[in-house]
């Protein structure tokens, strides 16, 4: 069994990405090589924190049949609290995003394979209201 404070670190920081040693920058997805130390370059994996708030987004109206997402969605672009700027999607409507908005890591459906029944998972955002 796994000692609490372990599973109450999980949950909080559960984005994998990896940071530069050398010049201190986060990536995510996370990279094995920094492309500003090159050769200096020192990578580790490091665990961000799943909080962040909304720098700018779109919403997408148009989306492949396959996907099945609801449309339209919203891609944003977030600062991760402790770590770098993200690609992800936002799960909200179209009338409460907004820039400055604080969201956190949700795992939602993403889609469903009609073969075979597979559901994947993906990375997605919530609102975070206190
Ligand atoms: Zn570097």
């Amino acid at each position: 069994m796994l000692p609490r404070f372990w599973r109450k670190i999980k949950y909080r920081y559960d984005i994998v990405g990896s940071v530069c040693e050398t010049c201190n920058t986060k990536y995510y997805p996370p990279r094995n090589f920094c492309p500003i130390c090159r050769r200096r370059s020192s990578i580790k994996e490091e665990m961000f924190e799943g909080k962040g708030k909304v720098l700018s987004y779109t919403v997408v109206h148009d989306t492949p049949e396959e996907y099945k997402l609801e449309k339209p969605y919203i891609i944003a672009l977030i600062e991760l609290d402790n770590g770098p700027v993200i690609t992800s999607q936002v799960v909200c409507s179209e009338n409460e995003i907004r820039t400055g908005m604080r969201v956190k890591k949700a795992f939602r459906k993403y889609f469903e394979d009609g073969e075979d029944g597979i559901i994947y998972y993906g990375t997605k955002f919530v609102p975070d209201e206190d």
